[in-house]
């Protein structure tokens, strides 16, 4: 089925550099298909090295004016970037869904989502305080000022194409950094959209600029990014290993980094919970984007006393679930991102399977509907040993393990490198502040499993990584502290 957008124009399939659009300098090209159907229906350049060179030389050469604005005249651009992504969120969820495989009012959603960071950090581009110290000696003024890092390196995954560019892109720009961005592989056609809308705002030449590469030249671009001193920061959001890679090779000429990694979020429904709250909010957790967001429930604990009673309420509604492309309007599940990612969702089913745990719905491919589909499966009888609980299956799988104590099922939730995202379901407040303090992870979900909001700090701890996107912190990691000290006042 052809895409049709209300702006064709939208449909960008060049890189962005100084604000012109460019093909790959070696002129290579990179493939980009529906997940529904496997099908290809665009073409974006697959980028080497010297396109990865060249968006630095703009946006090193656009810093100095940029960071020179006052964050009240660079708010003005964001908010006409904001207005414009408003304007034509009916266009950008299509493009989201097409590409990435969402159900189209997620897809919509989605927009709305990455909307509000753009529109949060054009309000708190005014706001980027310093600080006025008391003087330890009389005769000196000290004081601390916040300054952009520079240049920053941006790389998203495929799962939010849209909010994860705004995410990093949003705070950078109001901080007065300038930006060189590479979105992930499977998903380039979104990102190019929002940067076609940031142009139209009128973005100064050099300010955001954007290529985009096959997974193979994936390395070759960002590594032009690592080795360049002129780059002063890399933000990521993408697998704990990548993540790694990258912090590693910054070391060399020693940039900050923003770390957004896998989790492997446990999801515990306590015996005096509520379980039709908990049920819908596992739901809404769990099957997001066909459970592929890093702060998806991984491991459901579930006490022994309701354990038969909320995985039957929970079936019902895990079978009820409709699969189908994005572009049927009553689909709830999309087809997964690509055959890497069935692969490990059925890998893991068969493990568990094989190491005892049994499955209650689902556990099988949709080959009906085409190869990227797997139907949503919980699993009960699931324990530590299994590749599902230590590994995110990224995927609308629940596996679910019994416990019986909150001190076991505390311990079994923080034993893991990771520590995005925790979520339980109680009525006992005490038990609630109790085990909100003990859990280690970035982001606590008590009686609540829809999380993430522009105003609240979204990030993790351990493996997990550090930095925080959105709230009021979030242009900090976009600036630097500069003391000043002012002596001879007598
Ligand atoms: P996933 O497994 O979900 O695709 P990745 O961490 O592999 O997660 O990908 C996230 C982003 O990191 C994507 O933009 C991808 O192109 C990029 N990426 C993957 N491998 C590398 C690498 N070796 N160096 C730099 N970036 C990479």
């Amino acid at each position: 089925m052809p895409l049709t957008l209300t702006r064709p124009d939208l449909q960008r399939q060049h890189n962005f550099i100084a604000n012109a659009w460019h093909d790959a300098t070696d002129g290579r090209l990179l493939p980009v298909s529906d997940p529904a159907t496997d099908t290809v229906f665009a073409h974006v350049p697959d980028s080497a090295a010297a396109d990865a060179r060249a968006a630095v030389d703009a946006a090193h050469a656009a810093f100095p004016a940029w960071r020179a604005l006052t964050g009240r005249e660079r708010a003005q651009y964001l908010k006409r970037w904001h207005a414009l992504i408003l304007a034509y969120q009916d266009d950008l969820g299509r493009l989201i869904s097409r590409e990435q495989g969402k159900p189209l009012a997620e897809g919509r959603g989605e927009v709305l989502y990455a909307a509000s960071y753009v529109e949060w950090f054009a309000e708190e581009a005014a706001r980027s305080h310093g600080e006025v110290i008391p003087e330890p000696v009389r005769g000196r003024k000290m004081l601390m000022v916040k300054e952009p890092v520079g240049v920053v390196a941006a790389i998203t995954p495929w799962n939010f194409p849209a909010a994860m560019i705004a995410r990093k892109i949003a705070p950078a720009l109001a901080a007065g950094c300038t930006v060189v961005a590479k979105p992930a592989e499977d998903t380039p056609l979104t990102s190019l959209a929002l940067v076609r809308l940031a142009e139209e705002a009128g973005l100064p030449a050099g300010v955001l600029n954007m290529v985009t590469a096959s997974r193979e030249r994936a390395a070759e671009v960002v590594d032009v990014w690592l080795a360049d001193s002129r780059v002063r920061k890399i933000t990521f959001t993408g697998s704990t290993p990548v993540g790694k890679h990258l912090v590693r090779e910054s070391a060399a000429t020693l940039k900050r980094v923003s770390m957004e990694l896998g989790g492997n979020a446990p999801f515990i429904v306590f015996e005096d919970a509520d379980l039709d709250a908990a049920v819908a909010g596992l739901m809404a957790a769990k099957f997001r984007n066909g459970g592929q967001t890093c702060v998806c429930p991984n491991r459901v604990f579930v006490h022994d006393a309701v354990h038969y009673d909320f995985v039957a309420r929970l079936s019902a509604r895990v079978a009820a679930l409709k699969v189908g492309p994005a572009s049927a309007p009553d689909s709830q599940i999309g087809p997964m991102i690509n055959a890497r990612a069935v692969d490990k969702i059925a890998a893991h089913v068969a493990d568990a399977v094989e190491r005892g745990a049994c499955v209650v719905t689902g556990g099988e491919r949709l080959a009906a509907l085409g190869a990227n589909y797997f139907a949503p499966t919980i699993l009960v009888g699931v324990d530590a040993g299994m590749r599902c609980t230590q590994e995110e299956t990224f995927g609308p799988v629940v596996p679910v393990t019994r416990f019986e104590h909150e001190d076991e099922v505390v311990a079994a939730a923080n034993d893991t490198p990771f520590g995005l995202a925790a979520y339980f379901y109680t009525r006992d407040m005490a038990r609630a502040w109790r085990v909100a303090d003990r859990l280690e992870s970035g982001i606590v979900g008590i009686n609540e499993g829809a999380l993430a909001a522009e105003v609240a700090p979204f990030g993790g701890i351990k493996e997990s990584g550090y930095g925080r996107e959105g709230s009021r912190h979030g242009l900090d990691d976009y600036t630097q502290m500069k003391y000043l000290c002012q002596g001879g006042l007598g």
